[in-house]
């Protein structure tokens, strides 16, 4: 066989929201205490929900094989997956030894980003169609796999109804770009950085791939602000119901700039706004997020919208208000 990744995830004990968190306090028990086999199974009796020692054994099972924890001569450790995910507890860490070791993540990501909702149905007839095996029939395997995703924080569920969260969406986008889409392999580097000669061919590739804007990133984003512009609040209509917004990218994508397309360098913003970014007549700032507007305007908020989810990288504010911004003196 050539992909003997396990089939399934199994539960842990928590919940979606708790099960990260009883993980992380019994991963750093067994650090500290390297336990026996035994005293692990006593140790989930006695601080988790858990209530059959064979279920309990089923799990243990299942952390070894995501290389969490080791046992060796009944003793237990840290696994080396398990010791680079405490350290920050990175959720990202977390994925990269599910994906090693379990079949269907990078399935699920990728009919996420093509396909925005999905209910765990969805997900189901996706991993059926994706592995033909038994197991994946059941509605078993796929909530598993979103619990999972839920619990790291790349899919949000709401009334059944389950859509990427903007580290979802940028994840996605990136595993994107490894698969070889674009084609060109050297450009998956988010920030732009590559190492080696920069000779004119490769820079003329990509200058062609970054044309190629992530339209999922781009609306997660969009819909994250709800087509609200981070300047004002406005939001420009299509008709009665349906909102729309532009994406500015501070740091903009085409030469001579280069900038990365990632949701960092990224403004939801009004169709007034956009052309006031563009023409150089807005600036923020980095630290405070004070918007400068060149002339009196009483649409512009004074500071700039931020919502928790969106990571704005200060970088290319500065970039923005250095580069592009030419307010007369004040
Ligand atoms: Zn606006």
């Amino acid at each position: 066989m050539t992909d003997d990744r396990r089939m399934t995830t199994d539960r842990f004990y928590g919940g979606v929201d708790g099960r990260l968190d009883i993980l992380a306090t019994l991963l750093n028990w067994i650090d500290e205490t390297e336990p026996t086999e035994e005293a692990v199974h006593d140790w989930i009796l006695a601080e988790t929900r858990a209530r059959s020692r064979d279920a309990v054994g089923k799990h243990l099972g299942f952390i070894a094989a995501l290389e969490l924890i080791e046992s060796d001569d009944d003793t237990v450790t840290i696994g080396d997956a398990g010791a680079r995910w405490l350290t920050d507890r990175d959720p990202r860490i977390f994925y990269e030894t599910l994906t090693a070791n379990v079949k269907g993540f990078e399935t699920l990501l990728a009919a996420f980003s093509e396909r925005g909702e999905l209910t765990d149905d969805d997900l189901r007839d996706i991993l059926v169609d994706a592995f033909d095996e038994a197991q994946m029939e059941t509605a078993g395997p796929a909530a598993r796999h979103r619990e999972w995703l839920q619990a790291l924080g790349f899919v949000a569920r709401d009334d059944g109804v389950n859509t990427l969260t903007l580290t979802g969406a940028q994840l996605a986008s990136e595993q994107r770009a490894e698969m070889g889409e674009p084609p060109d392999a050297d450009d998956s580097a988010p920030d732009g950085v590559r190492s080696g000669g920069d000779t004119s061919p490769t820079r003329r590739t990509r200058a062609v791939t970054r044309v190629q804007r992530d339209q999922s990133l781009v609306d997660t984003l969009k819909s994250l602000y709800a087509n609200r512009c981070q300047l004002c609040g406005d939001r420009r209509q299509y008709d009665q119901t349906t909102g729309f917004s532009h994406v500015h990218h501070l740091q903009p994508l085409g030469a001579p700039h280069d900038g990365p397309d990632v949701t960092a360098n990224m403004l939801v913003v009004c169709p007034n706004h956009h052309a006031d970014l563009d023409h150089g007549l807005v600036a923020v700032d980095p630290e405070s997020l004070e918007i400068t507007h060149a002339y009196a305007d009483a649409e512009t908020n004074a500071t700039l919208t931020v919502v928790d989810e969106h990571e704005l990288g200060a970088a290319y504010l500065r970039y923005h208000s250095q580069e592009r911004v030419e307010l007369g003196e004040s």
